[in-house]
């Protein structure tokens, strides 16, 4: 299916409603989100308000029909990263559950799987489905780098068999520079792009850089929630 047009038809049925919170730019997501209000007409009064996750290209990589998995790692050797992702409906702010959740990057060499060194495989791709509270989780590494683009993850969101969401998720680049100070990361040179040089990146962006901490046990636990429209 043409991911263009099933974006454009959603945005064309929700109307009004998706103009008025495109317009609201990066609204902040508030702790009130479960007063009174919820709906079309509490986004309109300011009573609820999420963040819009900003669209970005799929770009050159996509693979459709993934496995369903938890851990998408297949033995790749890198930083652990656990990934708690979150789907909200923008204009509600309540989650979405049975959300599919597509993601996909690059080895710590900067390989991706199903093309050029990477071919015939399947590693660091994935599908999870949101479970009631919205969270889908997913068992991976941290990502390495390729030639022109920062540090990211694919992802996509399907509702109902049409395609909510297409994104990318960052990470803050000192975080990035600690976890490249060490194995296997480090034996390759320094990568070309940071966030602030990524053209991608610098198009909105800022609004899914991905929350990091440390996992016990060594690694990483990175968490963000995605608002879409349905
Ligand atoms: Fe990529």
């Amino acid at each position: 299916m043409d991911e263009r047009l099933t974006r454009r038809g959603t945005l064309l049925r929700l109307g009004g409603l998706a103009g008025a919170v495109l317009a609201g730019g990066a609204w902040k997501a508030r702790e009130t989100e479960d007063a009174a209000g919820a709906g079309p007409a509490g986004v309109a009064s300011g009573a609820v308000s999420c963040v819009l996750a900003p669209e970005q290209t799929e770009g050159p990589y996509y693979v459709a029909g993934e496995r369903v998995r938890r851990n998408i790692t297949e033995g790749r050797p890198g930083s652990p990263l656990s990934l708690h992702l979150t789907v909200v409906d923008a204009s509600t702010c309540r989650p979405i559950k049975g959300a599919a959740v597509d993601i996909w990057h690059c080895d710590a060499g900067g390989v991706y799987s199903g093309f050029g060194r990477g071919s015939g495989r399947a590693f660091l791709r994935g599908v999870q489905r949101t479970n009631a509270k919205g969270v889908a989780t997913f068992q991976t590494i941290y990502p390495g780098w390729y030639p022109g683009r920062t540090v990211h993850i694919h992802v996509k969101v399907h509702v109902g068999g049409n395609v909510v969401h297409t994104g990318q998720l960052y990470f803050r680049d000192a975080q990035t520079d600690a976890v490249y100070r060490k194995q296997p990361y480090r034996k390759r040179p320094r990568r070309t792009t940071r966030n602030a040089s990524d053209a991608i990146f610098r198009n909105g962006g800022k609004r899914s850089l991905l929350s990091v901490r440390r996992r016990q046990g060594g690694g990483h636990i990175a968490a963000i929630t995605m608002g879409v429209l349905r």
